[in-house]
């Protein structure tokens, strides 16, 4: 690692010499940016920042999200073209996860059996519907009967050791990489990264408690304006490339710099209930399609062993960060409210699902009314829950940033690269943003070859994570 320089100047920041690339944020979207980089690349110098003292304290949190590899087999709500494009990055996490030592990789990646069920004629239909299109794709998908979702997970099916009367069918997947602990997942990207370049001339410099303050063009390179907490005055760092990965934040810093102005970010914080250990694995609902959020599912959290975690909800909140209050203020710039937002606002309130919707996760937050109002939710996948079993899960979620397009006055369902010019770009990462992390880190890295001209590996990249053999196309370029 490199050392910083610890001179800083009192009047004018102390400028530290160039890096290659500065990545900012050590979530998981960071992390794995720099692994890739490291790994597969020849660069001499990555810098890493985060504004915390570890890594991965905000949605990549292990208690922040989900904890899904989002495969496109069981969301209900991808198109079978989304579920291919999805597929391909999900399953570079369950490779990647074969590059670690056992230990490690059991700390990072989970094994279960997973499902998405429906319940009634009109979700099993399309159920069934679905599984014909998807399962040439997918192979390991299994249609389950009753009898058989009785079998793999006997709290769905059956109360009192008989039968639940409601139609019911699954597509199930027995077993694959299904869970991950982002944060866990984080941490390995950045020992991967020093493993890397251990012994090379090359440098891995990852800097916690170090916040971005500003970033400016400068030439061909870019001054970034740094504080390091509890370090006296803001230093600047001159990097060739930028890539923020800094989740809601990335959107404040961009429109800072005038970019990405044409989004508004709405977030959606998400919270979770735990009860006792009912579930062997991911059990998803079909989603309601006019939602963008995830539909409500159960699995065993992969932090507590013992406990099954159900959720998330989905509530409207004015914060960029979910336990940080303080974010209300950068809520209000990324929001800029007028009459475009306000219009994408109508739309939702207007729809009477939506609307509902809305409401009743409002509604989840009220402390004794949660529970019971919940309970209503989780018995669709566990019928014999009871009011007892179920505790609000204090602390758990995040907030995804959902952004609106002011252009055309509509909510986007997934993350937006801001490419705002050459060197220089910001990830806004909601949910599957998790999943995403290796194939986004690939895309930004042949981005950095093409603007650095740096030597990138792609074709040990496929191979490895990929796990294919490399069209000529992507054979790695000379410098
Ligand atoms: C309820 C919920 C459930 C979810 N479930 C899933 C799931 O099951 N599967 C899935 O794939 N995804 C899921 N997601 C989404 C997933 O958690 C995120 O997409 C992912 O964690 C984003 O990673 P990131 O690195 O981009 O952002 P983050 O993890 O938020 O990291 C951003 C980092 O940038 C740092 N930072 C911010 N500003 C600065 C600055 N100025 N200077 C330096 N550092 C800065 C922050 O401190 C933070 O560490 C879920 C999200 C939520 C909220």
């Amino acid at each position: 690692m490199l050392k910083r320089d610890a001179s800083p100047c009192a009047e004018s920041p102390h400028t530290e010499a160039a890096t290659d690339v500065l990545i900012v944020g050590g979530g998981v979207c960071g992390t794995a940016l720099l692994f890739t980089l490291a790994r597969y690349t020849d660069l001499a110098h990555i810098t890493l920042v985060e504004r915390y003292a570890q890594l991965a304290q905000v949605n990549s949190k292990a208690t922040s999200n989900s904890q899904t590899i989002h495969c496109g087999d069981i969301e209900t709500n991808y198109t079978l073209e989304k579920a291919l494009r999805v597929k391909r990055t999900a399953e570079m996490i369950g490779r990647y996860g074969d590059l670690l030592d056992p230990g490690r990789r059991d700390r990072c990646v989970f094994r279960t059996p997973k499902m998405v069920l429906a319940v009634g004629p009109g979700e099993c239909e399309l159920l069934r519907q679905r599984f014909q299109l998807f399962s040439p794709h997918f192979p390991a998908m299994e249609l389950l009967e009753k009898q058989q979702i009785a079998e793999w997970e006997p709290q769905v099916a059956l109360v009192d050791g008989v039968l639940r009367p409601e139609e019911l069918l699954a597509i199930g997947i027995r077993l694959s990489p299904t869970a991950v602990d982002y944060e866990a997942l984080s941490e390995s990207f950045v020992a991967l990264a020093n493993d890397a370049v251990a012994g090379l001339d090359r440098a891995v410099d990852v800097r916690l408690s170090t916040s971005v303050i500003q970033i400016e063009p400068e030439g061909d390179h870019y001054l970034v304006e740094l504080a390091a907490a509890g370090e006296g005055p803001p230093t600047r760092l001159r990097a060739r490339h930028v890539v923020v990965n800094a989740g809601a934040h990335s959107l404040l810093l961009a429109q800072k710099m005038g970019y990405g102005l044409e989004y508004s970010c709405l977030p959606v914080a998400g919270s979770f209930y735990f009860t006792p250990d009912l579930l062997h694995g991911k059990v998803y609902t079909v989603q309601n399609d006019k939602l963008p959020f995830a539909a409500l599912h159960g699995d065993p959290d992969v932090r507590s062993p013992g406990k099954t975690r159900f959720g998330p909800t989905a509530l409207l909140l004015p914060l960029l960060e979910r336990y940080r209050p303080a974010s209300f203020w950068e809520f209000l710039r990324v929001l800029r409210l007028d009459g475009a937002v306000l219009a994408v606002l109508w739309q939702l309130f207007g729809d009477a699902d939506i609307r509902a919707y809305i409401l009743r996760n409002l509604l989840f937050e009220v402390p004794w009314l949660r529970r019971r109002l919940f309970l209503a939710d989780a018995r669709k996948i566990v019928p014999a829950l009871q009011l007892d079993d179920l505790r609000f899960a204090e602390g758990y979620g995040g907030v995804r940033p959902q952004l609106i397009d002011r252009q055309t006055r509509r909510l986007m369902l997934g993350e937006v690269s801001i490419p705002a010019s050459p060197g220089l770009s910001f990830n806004v990462t909601p949910s599957p943003g998790g999943t995403c992390c290796l194939g986004n880190a690939e895309r930004d890295a042949l981005a950095i070859r093409d603007h650095l001209g740096c030597q990138f590996d792609h074709a040990r990249l496929v191979r490895e994570l990929v796990g294919e053999d490399v069209p000529s196309s992507l054979a790695p370029r000379s410098a």
